[in-house]
């Protein structure tokens, strides 16, 4: 998969996908990152990339020239019919679709190029949601200063599920909502640590135990912590 980020602080990713498994991934060819400063492709002398707002209000607004100009350079286009195949052009913004794990998935097994619009200001340009993005990506309900903190979100869910992104001793399989329930509990060695101790059932080797103990605290986490998750009403 190829990702290209557009953001006006490039700084901000200098070493964030240099680490674990988004730098093996990297490195293994599975997904390549790009940075790109949207300043590069402002047209003006003072490189701007705000304005104020029509009708007047507070802050500046995102201005939508070198966001489209950013996207045509790297696809060749910014109409959104002639993108090639297996293109996605997302906007982070606290008003899009919330980012799930179904989602990460989704984008992880259907995505070759995906572009990451990381807004700033009082938020982008509206021409930019009607014309050129694909989608719009919410990281949650609350509001950030800009999109950079959720770009890195977002690139690293995708990343993990990738093919071949997880070595051979981790998995995606069990982690919290893949199967609909949350993670069950993990411990290592010492076995008994400050008076606390690993479960009995962790250390006999009882394969068929193990797997139904770690179903229960599954079901039980999911209870306790994310009741929603298993569409159950109050009671
Ligand atoms: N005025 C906008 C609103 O209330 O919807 C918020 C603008 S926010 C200060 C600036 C930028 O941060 C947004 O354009 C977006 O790119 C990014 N951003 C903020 N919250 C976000 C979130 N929850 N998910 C993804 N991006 C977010």
């Amino acid at each position: 998969m190829k990702v290209d980020v557009l953001t006006i602080f490039p700084e901000f990713f200098r070493e964030v996908f240099d680490f674990g498994i988004i730098r093996r991934a990297k490195l293994a060819e599975i997904v390549e990152i790009n940075i790109f400063d949207i300043r590069e492709f402002t047209t003006d002398k003072h490189r701007m990339t705000d304005d104020r707002p029509f009708g007047g209000g507070d802050g500046m607004v995102f201005k939508a020239e070198p966001i489209f100009n950013a996207v045509e350079h790297l696809l060749g286009t910014c109409e959104r019919e002639n993108y090639p195949p297996k293109t996605k052009v997302v906007l982070l913004t606290p008003q899009g679709r919330v980012f799930k794990q179904e989602v990460a998935k989704e984008f992880a097994d259907e995505i070759e190029n995906l572009i990451l619009i990381c807004g700033r200001y009082e938020g982008v340009d509206e021409r930019v949601n009607e014309a050129l993005v694909t989608d719009e990506i919410s990281i949650g309900d609350y509001v950030l200063s800009g999109g950079e903190p959720a770009a890195i979100v977002v690139v690293d869910a995708i990343v993990r599920l990738l093919p071949n992104a997880l070595g051979s001793e981790t998995s995606a399989v069990n982690d919290s909502f893949s199967s609909g329930l949350l993670d069950y509990p993990h411990y290592t060695r010492p076995a008994e640590f400050r008076g606390m101790k690993v479960p009995e059932v962790l250390l006999n080797g009882n394969h068929a135990e193990i797997e139904k103990w770690r179903q229960q605290k599954a079901l039980e986490k999911t209870l306790k912590f994310r009741k929603d998750l298993l569409n159950i009403g109050e009671s």
